[in-house]
């Protein structure tokens, strides 16, 4: 686990209330386990995918302009956004997906902003699988990478979700890099191994996070 007492720019963060730890890594490195792991330990979770899909509920003013825009194409038999659809459509088609941006960010920011405010703990974790891709790291007072290689990433992907390597790896070259996570982190959680080795970085960090949001800067290495 590594830790700085900056952004890896060298440019100290604003302090933002509640003191937001941003977690976020790519699919299968372990991010929904060690959120877990954060939350019995008492610390309240934001899930970004959580707020991008209540925004686009079936009903909901959003999904009706998507509609508009798409056709009913662009949803699933029960209602729902289509994810796969929307993604293909936005695929090669950057004017689609600044549209898209522009009409769900300022959305998920706002009801993010809302459940931020409900929070009376030290700190929260605002689990975001997408941070890098959106560049959303100035949002949050700290960075912390869960780290795995990509041949872990894909294996344990594959057993998860049931899909094969060809798709495994599409959903991988999607995403950002593994260099280009690490290169925004504050804190990194090494998850190759055994569960229980990253378990123990959790009660490390939690305990750094509790100090850090209580203003107490002392114990960071650069
Ligand atoms: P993410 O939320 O980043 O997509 P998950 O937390 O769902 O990843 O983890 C992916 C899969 O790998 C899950 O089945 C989880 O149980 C498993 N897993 C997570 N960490 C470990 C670990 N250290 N060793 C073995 N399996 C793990």
């Amino acid at each position: 686990m590594s830790i700085h007492n900056s952004a890896p720019s060298g440019v100290t963060k604003r302090v933002i209330y509640p003191y937001t730890v941003a977690l976020t890594g790519g699919i299968g490195s372990g991010k929904s386990t060690i959120a877990k792991a954060f939350e019995s330990l008492g610390v309240p979770l934001i899930d970004a995918d959580i707020i991008a899909r209540k925004i686009v509920k079936p009903g909901s003013s959003t999904l009706q302009r998507i509609t508009k825009r798409y056709g009913n194409f662009i949803l699933t038999d029960q209602g729902f956004l289509n994810r796969g659809r929307m993604r293909e459509m936005i695929f090669n088609q950057p004017e689609e997906k600044a549209w898209l941006d522009t009409l769900l960010h300022p959305l998920i920011h706002a009801c993010t902003q809302q459940l931020k405010a409900l929070i009376k703990a030290p700190y929260v974790l605002w689990v975001v699988p997408l941070l890098v891709e959106n560049k959303l790291q100035c949002q949050a007072d700290r960075v912390l990478v869960i780290d795995v290689d990509e041949i872990t990433q894909i294996t344990r992907t594959i057993q998860r979700d049931i899909i094969d390597l060809q798709q495994a790896k599409n959903i991988l070259a999607a995403q950002a890099t593994r260099d280009a996570r690490l290169a925004v982190a504050d804190d990194v959680i090494n998850n190759i191994g055994e569960l229980n080795k990253a378990l123990s970085q959790v009660a490390e960090l939690h305990q750094r996070y509790l100090a850090l949001a209580a203003g107490d800067l002392t114990g960071l290495t650069p």
